[in-house]
């Protein structure tokens, strides 16, 4: 176990394992700026999935216990239950996990991830209607396609989360449906609040709509109990009266979670970030290709000097925007 300045132990690690993805969400890769003349990471600067086991077998022994396989669209890398299959069998990670916006799934897919020793699959979906999917994420012409791999997820994994971000009068009209759509399923639908991370997708506070908001907005339409949760969770949970369908609210800019952050980022390109909203990352590539170097040791002294707490300041402070040249979520991995 190691403590940063602020006595966050590290525990979890979010992989992105590609920036690219068959989406552009425009809260994430706005079209306009992730266009054909965006310049993604070549197939040659990618870490390879021996040496993301590597960099993750070294990281265990300082007390890593999670991993979250994100990017980008994981499911774009190909093999992705290789690196699965490895995390579990060889670097011997607890829990290994994916967040996916589903397009790319099917039954035998999702089956696979599974024996391959998947323990959890998150899928991202933020309406229902086209109409509105067309506005927030204009490349997915296919809301079915994602229910069918929420369907086969649930019956495969007993249960999974859905995530939703939020962005006031785009579709915080729909959190209702969403609501009745999952009612009578084992699911827990995560409410997102819109972040202002990376420099791209023209964030205002304005467009938040706040998790009491959206609790508030809940309650008119269902009786609702809290759930206690753990002291590292960064989501809030309800669980709904009479209903197998519980609810997280993730609740970023209004009640930021700061203080309990035991999360590190590795990028596709094998670069550290100690904090979502860092503007510079670590070179965790370098170290692990260079057999003189002690990744460990690395890791150590920036666990030890970390300070990181963004939102924690952004909040305290009212500062709507106070940061530049922050990466992008899709290149640091949501
Ligand atoms: N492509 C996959 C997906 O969408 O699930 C994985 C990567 S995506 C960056 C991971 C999560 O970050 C998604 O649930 C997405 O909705 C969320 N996300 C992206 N941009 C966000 C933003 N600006 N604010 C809040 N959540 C965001
Ligand atoms: Fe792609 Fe996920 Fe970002 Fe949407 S949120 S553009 S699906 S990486
Ligand atoms: Fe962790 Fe940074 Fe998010 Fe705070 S702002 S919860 S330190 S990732």
């Amino acid at each position: 176990m190691i403590n940063d300045q602020l006595s966050r132990n590290f525990k979890y690690l979010r992989i992105s394992i590609t920036d690219k993805c068959n989406y552009r969400c425009s809260y994430c890769m706005p079209k306009d700026i992730f266009g054909k003349d965006h310049q993604f990471l070549q197939k040659k600067e990618l870490l390879t999935y021996e040496e993301i086991i590597e960099v993750v077998k070294i990281l265990k022994r300082y007390g890593l216990e999670k991993v979250r396989l994100t990017g980008g669209e994981p499911m774009l890398r190909k093999n992705i239950e290789l690196l699965i299959k490895g995390l579990k069998d060889e670097a011997l990670v607890n829990q290994v996990s994916i967040t996916t916006n589903g397009s790319l799934l099917d039954h035998d897919k999702i089956r696979l991830l599974k024996t391959n020793g998947l323990d959890a699959i998150t899928i991202s979906l933020d309406s229902l209607s086209q109409d509105t999917t067309d506005e927030l994420n204009p490349t997915n012409n296919n809301i079915p396609k994602v229910l069918s791999s929420i369907d086969s997820a649930l019956k495969i994994f007993g249960t999974l989360k859905i995530n939703m971000v939020v962005i006031k009068n785009k579709n915080s009209h729909e959190i209702i449906d969403m609501v009745k759509k999952f009612l009578h399923k084992n699911i827990e639908l995560r409410f997102i609040e819109y972040m202002d991370v990376g420099e791209s997708n023209n964030w205002d506070y304005e467009n938040v709509f706040t998790s009491k908001e959206n609790i508030d907005l809940i309650k008119e339409y269902y009786s609702m109990s809290k759930i206690v949760v753990t002291k590292d969770s960064t989501s809030e949970k309800w669980q709904l009266d009479k209903y197998p369908l519980s609810i997280g609210f993730i609740s970023s800019i209004s009640k930021p979670f700061c203080s309990n952050c035991n999360r590190g980022r590795l990028s596709a390109d094998g670069k550290f970030y100690t904090c979502l909203f860092s503007d510079a990352g670590y070179d965790f590539a370098g170290y692990i290709r260079n057999k003189n170097l002690s990744l460990g040791e690395y890791f150590e002294k920036i666990w030890l000097e970390r300070n990181d707490q963004y939102s924690q300041l952004r909040f305290t402070k009212k500062i709507i925007k106070n940061k530049k040249n922050k990466v992008e979520m899709s290149y640091i991995g949501g």
